[in-house]
């Protein structure tokens, strides 16, 4: 396996890098090989495809592509980026295209917006007139956009199969056994007691499907993010006695931990075992109960390789992603969202070296942007998320194309009984404020 960091200034193309990989033309190593395939090739086998989430387990029933026509798949890079440019102009304000900071360069250069999840589906609302919202990230963002864009706009993901593996850990099927036998254990779940306190408030990260930020919303529940939740998580220690906290377990340790919360009373809940996992004892003791989720990229990142970033670049600045194992954000300098992460290096006075814990797109794109530093990936193997690498230029230029024709392909809508209660959880999060006091 190479070592080898990225030298600013690069090619922030990972598909670039992959194919140097695979002809032998770079030292670098990957996950997998198949990474420098068309993601068209993976559209119709079950599973995530190639890339970080390769092992885990894709829930029956997840959406699927049908077949990109064959034009697409087999037109070169620059033919793609003229059609999608051309599409765009004929299209003009009628569409504006969303680009995630996960998303590969090759997409990202055509978005109006480039940003986090949440960023994005708000950056929508300023395009009242678009008819549609092409949005180049995964399943769980075009949904909230669909949340809070209007009845005739129309959010488009350009590759069906591109889901979240970690949003996909939440299912809300399993949400509501695990209400039910909390209810079993704390009494009734609406009941505060004589310090107005109900026994648990829910509490999602944004990377979870429309259907669970509903289920939160119904039950006094909110939503966070990565950059606001310790303000969440002190908002339902305001009315709750208890968090339950999914689908990210690391984000919820991490962010509990920080406001001290002892790891005694943060218990797991495996959605498989009875009560979780847990015993009633644990449970009436916990002060977070964490789900058995996590992100497949961030879950790469260990102390191994912050020990050997520190022992060959001394003075390196470690900057790694909250959804991260606890020993990791522990063992690096500092911990924060991706906006966190950008506006730590933009802020960067002097040349620095960085080391960063999150996906290898963004650190790519930073290590281009900022040549004056030098910014590598601390996983030294180039895996990018296997959702976000469903969507390619391919897939931009079929959609965009399909709008010029009067088609609106692959549409993600929420249905109002779920979109109704998620908007509450959401625009609690926006009027979010810490408390006085904190646990
Ligand atoms: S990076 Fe992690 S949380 Fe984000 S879409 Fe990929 S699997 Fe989901």
């Amino acid at each position: 396996m190479s070592t080898t960091p990225l030298h600013a200034p690069v090619d922030p193309s990972v598909d670039h890098a992959l194919r140097l990989i695979v002809t032998g033309a770079s030292t670098e190593s990957t996950c997998t090989t198949d990474l420098a395939a068309g993601p068209w090739n993976f559209d119709t086998i079950p599973g995530y495809g190639p890339g970080s989430s390769m092992g885990d387990v894709i829930p029956t029933g997840s959406p699927r592509q049908g077949e990109l026509p064959a034009a697409y798949r087999e037109a070169e890079e620059a033919e793609l980026h003229d059609r999608i440019r051309a599409a765009k102009q004929t299209l003009g304000d009628r569409v504006v295209i969303l680009g995630h900071f996960y998303q590969r360069e090759e997409v990202v250069q055509h978005a109006d917006y480039v940003g986090d999840s949440f960023q994005l589906a708000t950056a929508a609302k300023e395009h009242p007139d678009a008819k549609a919202i092409v949005f180049c990230g995964v399943h769980f963002m075009a949904e909230t956009a669909d949340l809070l864009s209007g009845p005739d706009q129309a959010v488009i993901l350009p590759n069906l199969a591109a889901g979240c593996s970690m949003a996909d850990m939440a299912d809300i099927d399993q949400v509501e056994e695990c209400w039910e036998q909390l209810a079993e254990v704390y009494g009734p779940m609406d009941v505060a007691d004589d310090e107005g306190l109900v026994p648990v408030i829910p509490v999602t990260y944004m990377n979870s499907s429309a259907a669970i930020k509903g289920f939160v919303g119904r039950h006094g529940g909110i939503v966070c993010t990565s950059s606001n939740a310790r303000t969440v998580l002190e908002w339902a220690f305001a009315r709750g006695r208890r968090v339950l906290f999914f689908p990210d377990q690391h984000l919820g340790r991490n962010t509990a931990k920080a406001m001290g919360v002892p790891l005694e009373q943060m218990p797991m809940w495996n959605p498989r075992r009875p009560l979780g996992g847990s015993s009633t004892a644990d449970l009436q003791d916990a002060r977070v109960i964490l789900w058995h989720g996590f992100c497949s990229v961030h879950r790469r990142f260990t102390v191994a390789q912050i020990d050997q970033a520190r022992a060959e670049h001394p003075g390196v600045r470690v900057i790694v992603h909250p959804e991260c194992p606890m020993e990791v954000v522990d063992a690096a300098d500092e911990a924060g969202s991706t906006d966190y992460i950008r506006k730590a290096i933009a802020a960067a006075t002097e040349p620095t070296t960085f080391a960063v814990g999150t996906e290898i797109n963004l650190v790519r794109r930073l290590a281009a942007q900022y040549p004056q530093h030098e910014i590598f990936c601390l996983d030294p193997v180039v895996c990018p998320c296997s959702t976000m690498y469903r969507i390619h230029p391919g897939y931009l230029a079929w959609v965009l194309e399909e709008l010029v024709a009067g088609r609106t392909p692959n549409r993600i809508t929420v249905t109002a009984d779920v979109a109704d209660p998620a908007r509450v959880a959401l625009e609690r999060m926006l009027a979010a404020k810490p408390p006085v006091t904190v646990p």
